[in-house]
């Protein structure tokens, strides 16, 4: 891709600017930009489109949004190392890069001022990924400010995304995102594309809006989902209790007996509704 966009290989610009790889910053980057491609177009066509990353470093990710026709990107990077190299593809693309410096967890996305669609692509640090896609799945409107997230994490989180019941890595934030979107895992990238590589294989997960998830309160849902996956091997009997235990479930025609990974997202919903 750097004869695709004229600009200088990865490598070349992490010397340059002294970008040596910080563990605390979650910093691995991927300088295959045929890989960085492949994540960019997974978020589907950006012709027209806005696209919020957070964490771009030294502008891998960025690039192929870029080339790929984004109308323009808006990035939240931590690291102000990173701020020159961003500068210059900023400057390769006039008027179609914005780089704010800070923390990610203090940007209102929601209030982002945008013209048209909106999706969201990342190579997320993993010390604050999940943490931003709950933010993303909680915003104050639905169908959210944006159109799809397309998100690497660690594999293990990835499957927690996806996970239904009957799986075993079902949980809160299955249900979470269960109930709001339809996930996909598309593809695993393994630690060596990454510089430095991570101990763990990452994967790329896409989540599309549903247009009409159940009407559940979101504080209620997490109410329970908390209360019965804390116990996850109790029946909800027991791990319900302190919710109102038997008599909840019964309100909710669910068996007592049963156990918090059988339950489906729309049973978790009808629980939350009924407390
Ligand atoms: N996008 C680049 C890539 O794919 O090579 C870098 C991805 S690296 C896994 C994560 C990036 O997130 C780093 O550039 C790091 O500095 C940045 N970062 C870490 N914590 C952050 C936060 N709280 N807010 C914004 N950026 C953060």
């Amino acid at each position: 891709m750097a004869a695709l966009d004229g600009l200088p290989p990865l490598r070349e610009v992490i010397q340059r600017h002294g970008l040596d790889a910080r563990k605390a910053l979650g910093q691995n980057f991927l300088l295959d930009l045929n890989l960085t491609q492949k994540v960019a177009r997974t978020a589907g066509p950006l012709e027209g489109v806005t696209v919020f990353e957070v964490g771009p470093g030294p502008g891998g990710l960025t690039r192929a949004i870029l080339a790929l026709g984004a109308k323009k990107v808006i990035a939240v990077e931590r690291d102000s190392r990173c701020l020159p190299a961003l500068a210059e593809i900023a400057a390769h693309y006039p008027g179609r890069l914005e780089v704010i410096e800070g923390d990610a967890l203090k940007v209102d996305f929601e209030t982002l001022p945008v013209d048209g669609p909106v999706r969201v692509i990342a190579n997320l640090p993993y010390n604050v990924g999940t943490q931003l896609l709950v933010n993303w799945l909680l915003p104050k409107a639905w169908p959210p400010f944006w159109q799809s997230l397309t998100l690497m994490f660690q594999k293990e989180v990835g499957l927690r995304i996806v996970a239904d019941e009957a799986d075993d890595h079902y949980g809160r934030l299955g249900v979470l995102c269960g109930w709001r979107t339809q996930a996909y895992m598309a593809f695993d990238i393994s630690p060596q594309a990454f510089t430095p590589p991570p101990k763990v294989t990452s994967t790329v997960v896409h989540l599309t809006p549903k247009e009409n998830p159940i009407p559940c309160a979101v504080g209620k849902l997490e109410r329970v989902t908390e209360a019965a996956f804390g116990q996850r091997r109790k029946m909800l009997r027991q791990s319900l209790k302190p919710l109102g235990g038997e008599a909840l479930l019964a309100k909710a025609g669910i068996d007592p007996t049963r156990r918090a990974e059988t339950l489906s997202v729309d049973e978790f919903c009808r629980l939350a509704n009924c407390l």
